[in-house]
């Protein structure tokens, strides 16, 4: 099984294995696993609400292109590539932002429920999200005295610590990851963290039916990865510096 380990500052990159076999179960894990099934429109409408895109790909409408290196801007095709073959660099998604501008309008957004993926155009799947049903759409909460002493009129902070299903930030990359990580047919994630990436890949694995693969420092404090054995996780310590 052919594993890649993830940096905590580029957790889209979450290694991974592939299924390996196409019958729908999850090699080695006795769990069947989930197939795309096209557009499923309960589950639309439970996700998105009023959904007027049509359905491509067994999903929704996607705007990606390929992807790019952010360094030195070579381009890949939509694949599960983490890194650059000329530079190392990470690779982001680039999108079809002419076709976006014309297609995507506020109000289609607006009626949709309150998650991340109201925003699922701009977020890089073809299909429907496996897991982040309860992640973002977060409160802005007013920061007064930050405002006055910048002196801006006002200024509103993301409240992150109330994401789901972890209370972290991480949920929103990790939601994205593990469901591409289902999107490309894999049964195994992985991450190397020192804590909030760990928790999150490990409860939205466990909520996505994935096996997750922690790696963490060996002198790591239990209390920051409680939350990874928790949800299951073979967790790794590795000893020696995690640079
Ligand atoms: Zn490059």
């Amino acid at each position: 099984m052919a594993r890649t380990v993830a940096r905590e500052s580029n957790p889209s990159a979450a290694g991974l294995s592939r299924m390996r076999d196409s019958g729908g179960r999850a090699s080695g894990t006795g769990t069947p696993a989930r197939q795309p099934t096209g557009c499923r429109p309960a589950l639309r409408e439970r996700l998105y609400g009023h959904f007027s895109a049509p359905c491509k790909d067994g999903g929704a409408v996607s705007y990606m292109v390929h992807l790019k290196c952010r360094e030195c801007e070579r381009t890949y095709p939509l694949e599960p590539l983490a890194a650059c073959e000329e530079c190392w660099a990470p690779l982001e998604v680039v999108y079809d932002y002419g076709r976006l501008w014309a297609d995507l309008r506020r109000e289609d957004i607006a009626p949709r429920p309150a998650n991340m993926w109201r925003y699922r155009e701009l977020l890089p799947l073809k299909g429907e999200p496996w897991v982040g049903q309860q992640t973002g759409f977060t409160p802005l909460l007013t920061a007064s005295n930050l405002a006055r002493a910048l002196g801006a009129r006002e200024i509103y902070v993301k409240n992150d610590a109330v994401n789901h299903p972890t209370l972290s930030f991480k949920d929103r990359v990790v939601a994205v990851a593990l469901s591409k990580a289902r999107e490309f047919g894999y049964d195994t994630v992985g991450c190397s963290s020192t804590g909030n990436l760990a928790n999150a890949v490990a409860a939205q694995a466990a909520s996505a039916g994935l096996r997750s693969f922690i790696f963490v420092p060996a002198d790591l404090e239990t209390e920051k990865i409680i939350g990874t054995q928790i949800y299951g996780a073979t967790l790794v310590k590795i000893r020696g510096n995690y640079d």
